[in-house]
């Protein structure tokens, strides 16, 4: 639907994106995005990533018209929020990060009055497919207030979805979601993703976001502080680490790492962080060699997105 004939190169382009909101009663005005740029690839399954306040419900937000920007630009599949409103809304589903489902509505209702909403005609909606889709078919008939959390979580995502938006967004839509809805949600997710609908994503479960996206931006304090391939963002640390079991105990300090992280482990292991760019694995043996020890065994770890992000919002 509303896809222009080519589609765009760029699922969302935010240009200079910027919003204050005013404080409320005696407090201070909050500036949550700060001229941010961001350009989220179409087809892709993008990342945001940030601590708490960091501003990506305002983005999300400000895309979905729940809150009014104070700046910039905004293009939705081409179509800029304030000039072309209409195919923009048309054009994204969002998943919010606050659960808001009428409790006197039942699963199979709520889809049907959203459909309504967007002008999905009768003939058009696939109601029954979507609830299946996210596990709520058994569910269509009961009274929405009586569904767990992790329900109310997956009416939200096939509500997002009954215009079939070429984009779907997420906030924390695994916040308080247990591990089998969560697996069976990402299963959802991921064959939407297959079937060419562009994701994104916000959550504070990097391994998920790890597993899951291909880009990942990382938002702190209202700025974009890095925005490249996840595997890229992965090898910016360049850092390992060397642990190794000596054969018998140490004490430390040990003579001849005072360039390198050292760590005790309590396991009686010990741990060199190193630059991968400054010093390489045969030169830590030998190292270790010289200062009589013994290895037992060893193993390397290698950085993670937490790692990544710790570094950057530090
Ligand atoms: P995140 O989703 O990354 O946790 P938010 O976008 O929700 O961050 O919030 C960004 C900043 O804006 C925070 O400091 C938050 O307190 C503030 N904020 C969010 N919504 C409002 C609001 N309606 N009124 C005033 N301040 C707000
Ligand atoms: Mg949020």
């Amino acid at each position: 639907m509303l896809a222009p004939a080519s589609p765009p190169d760029n699922a969302i382009e935010a240009r200079g994106l910027d919003k204050t909101y005013r404080g409320q009663g005696k407090g201070k005005p909050v500036h949550a995005l700060k001229s941010i740029d961001l350009v989220i690839p179409r087809g892709s399954f993008f990342g945001l990533l940030g601590p708490n306040g960091a501003g990506k419900s305002t983005f999300i937000n400000i895309l979905g018209g729940l809150v009014v920007k104070s700046g910039g630009t905004a293009k939705i599949w081409g179509h800029d929020i304030d000039t072309d409103t209409m195919n923009a809304r048309g054009s994204i589903g969002i998943v919010p990060q606050e659960i808001n489902i009428d409790p006197f509505f039942n699963p199979q209702e709520a889809l049907e009055i959203q459909a309504g909403y967007y002008g999905v005609p009768k003939s058009e909606r696939q109601t029954e497919k979507i609830l299946r889709a996210v596990g709520l078919w058994e569910k269509r008939d009961a009274y929405a207030r009586t569904l767990s959390g992790g329900m109310k979580r997956r009416l939200l995502v096939a509500k997002a979805m009954v215009h079939s938006p070429p984009i779907l967004v997420l906030d924390e839509p695994t916040a308080g979601v247990d591990v089998d809805l969560r697996r069976q949600l990402w299963d959802h997710v991921r064959e939407l993703h297959a079937q060419g609908v562009t994701i994104v994503l916000t959550t504070h479960y990097l391994e998920e976001a790890q597993e899951l996206c291909d880009t990942i931006a990382i938002i702190n304090h209202g700025s974009v502080i890095a925005c490249e391939p996840t595997s890229k963002l992965i090898s910016r640390l360049d850092q390992k680490t060397l642990v190794v079991t000596p054969q018998a105990p140490l004490t430390p300090p040990l003579a001849g790492f005072e360039d390198i992280t050292f760590a005790m482990r309590p396991t009686g292991a010990f741990a060199l962080t190193y630059k991968t760019s400054q010093h390489s694995v045969e030169e830590l043996l030998d190292r270790i060699r010289r200062a009589g020890i013994a290895i037992k065994d060893l193993s390397i770890e290698e950085p993670d997105l937490e790692d990544v992000f710790v570094e950057l919002t530090a």
